[in-house]
């Protein structure tokens, strides 16, 4: 049997970045196994449909390189995969529920079934649900009878069509993560299949597509696990018990600083991204910020997200995708909440960044630099990059922190200043610009540059800071002579006569 397991995202906005870790679970058991990994879009719900949501799910799965081999943009046998156009499809399965007798139509409307609520609340029943021990006072088939149930389908009320559930059972759903997970029927509802409108529910929709689409594993949210009991009992009402595919429920990802799940309210309120791309919403409120645009690699942001729930069960943390892809496995996944640590992702990213080669890092800084109007040649931006890239923990970072080597500093280090500059100095950094123009090589520069500091009676200890502060304007960045070498003798020399000028 191959592996065939599928995201199935509804298009009502951005997609939160446990999406993506629900992508990448999804895509590696597929990887591993030689499997299919299918992008079903789940827009049943027309309500909460959101326009735009489905191209930031395909761009966000395509940034990342969660490239499905079937779905919505993506081809396949088995679509359409996108379920407002599968209406037709449905139709039949609904039929074969209501025939033989695990689906029923009900006519209730909106005040009938709030009556019947406070009713129950009068009879001193703290909560109400459409079960098997109310619907019998409720306006449907199985209350009604037959020529009614027809006289009502024949002029045409609306209706909707539930699951009939029966009372005192059990249902156990195996969840490959959590075991054996039971539900007693009396805690479920008479499932709406099919609303009002004609439209499946996602129950319906979802339970009918996986099996037609020959899904063999449901991986996806914890959230997910209180409708796997209902999911279970539709697949028994149609018959495909035997061919339901596994189910693993993901654990939740955790807020960074206290209880509860992540939102993207989080984000907004901490101020980081908890989407993978950038989105901007009709108000301010619900606009984002992604990983993409504060300049993280899609590969340390996924190494990120494999380990928030999952564990090789060794020490490594840095993995490429071909070693998560081999390690992978589902008995791996942890039950308990993941924190988000953002600090952590930024760990990761920062590794990825040092362990990139420098030519293919200055393909990703150069439109940095273009916005601040510099276009460096390639040698040269690949050295820079080489230079900073132990220094840098996101793209921007290349800017924020190594702008002076694009462009001579316009303040200095006050405070250093005071501490290190003496006036009988004056003479040596009078000198200093030819001794640098006098060597090309960092390993150059440093000895004659080290040579006249001596022959002029100062200690390297004094002199260093200040021409740090000369080349780069701060006590950060790269090594001096390194800086110095980057930027050329004769650009370094200008910097130093800049800072005697200053002084
Ligand atoms: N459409 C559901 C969602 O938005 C999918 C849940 C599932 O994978 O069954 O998460």
């Amino acid at each position: 049997m191959s592996i065939r397991v599928r995201f199935a995202p509804s298009p009502t906005g951005a997609l939160h970045i446990g999406g993506i870790r629900t992508a990448l679970y999804n895509y590696l058991l597929a990887r591993k196994h030689g499997g299919t990994f299918v992008l079903r879009i789940e827009d049943t719900d027309q309500l909460r449909f959101v326009p735009g949501a489905e191209a930031y799910i395909i761009n966000a799965l395509t940034w990342c390189g969660l490239i499905p081999d079937e779905g919505v943009g993506f081809g396949g046998e088995y679509g359409p995969y996108r379920q407002s156009e599968r209406k037709d499809i449905y139709g039949p399965f609904i039929q074969q529920l209501l025939d033989n007798g695990m689906a029923y139509h009900a006519f209730d409307t909106a005040e009938e079934l709030e009556t019947l609520r406070e009713q129950l609340r009068a009879e001193g029943h703290s909560s109400f649900q459409y079960d098997a021990s109310t619907r019998m006072r409720m306006r449907n088939s199985l209350s009604l009878d037959a020529t009614e149930v027809a006289d009502l389908l024949e002029a045409g009320v609306p209706y909707t069509v539930r699951l009939r559930i029966n009372s005192g059972e059990k249902v156990m759903v195996n969840d490959l993560i959590r075991g054996e997970v039971t539900f007693n029927t009396d805690e479920l509802d008479d499932k709406v299949l099919v609303k009002s409108d004609g439209m499946p529910t996602y129950h319906l929709a979802n339970v009918v597509d996986d099996h037609l689409m020959r899904i063999t594993h449901v991986i996806r949210g914890e959230e997910w696990l209180p409708s796997a009991g209902h999911h279970v009992l539709i697949y028994r009402a149609f018959g495909w018990s035997d061919t339901a595919p596994s189910f693993s429920h993901l654990p939740l990802i955790l807020k960074p600083d206290g209880g509860g799940k992540l939102s993207k309210r989080d984000g907004l309120r901490l101020g980081i991204p908890v989407f993978p791309l950038g989105w901007v919403g009709n108000t301010p409120e619900d606009s984002f910020t992604g990983f993409r645009e504060e300049g993280f690699d899609p590969k340390a942001l996924l190494n990120f997200l494999a380990l928030l729930g999952w564990s090789s069960g060794t020490d490594q943390e840095i993995f490429s995708i071909a070693e998560l892809t081999e390690l992978f496995s589902l008995d791996r996944i942890n039950k308990s909440g993941a924190r988000f640590d953002y600090e952590k992702a930024k760990w990761f990213n920062q590794q990825y960044l040092m362990h990139t080669p420098n030519e293919v890092l200055a393909d990703l800084v150069r439109p940095i630099a273009a916005e601040h109007g510099h276009t460096p040649d390639a040698a040269w931006l690949a050295r820079f990059c080489g230079l900073m890239k132990e220094r840098v923990t996101v793209l921007p970072d290349f800017w924020t922190k190594g702008s002076f080597l694009f462009q001579s500093p316009d303040t200095y280090d006050a405070a250093t200043i005071a501490k290190k500059w003496k006036p009988e100095m004056s003479t040596l950094f009078g000198a200093l610009p030819e001794v640098f123009r006098s060597a090309t090589e960092a390993a150059d520069i440093e000895t004659a540059v080290k040579a006249a500091i001596t022959e002029h009676q100062f200690k390297l200890g004094d002199v260093m800071p200040l021409l740090r502060i000369a080349l780069a304007g701060s006590m950060q960045g790269p090594g001096v002579f390194d800086m110095a070498a980057l930027l050329g003798s004769e650009v370094a020399a200008e910097r130093i006569e800049k800072f005697l000028t200053k002084m």
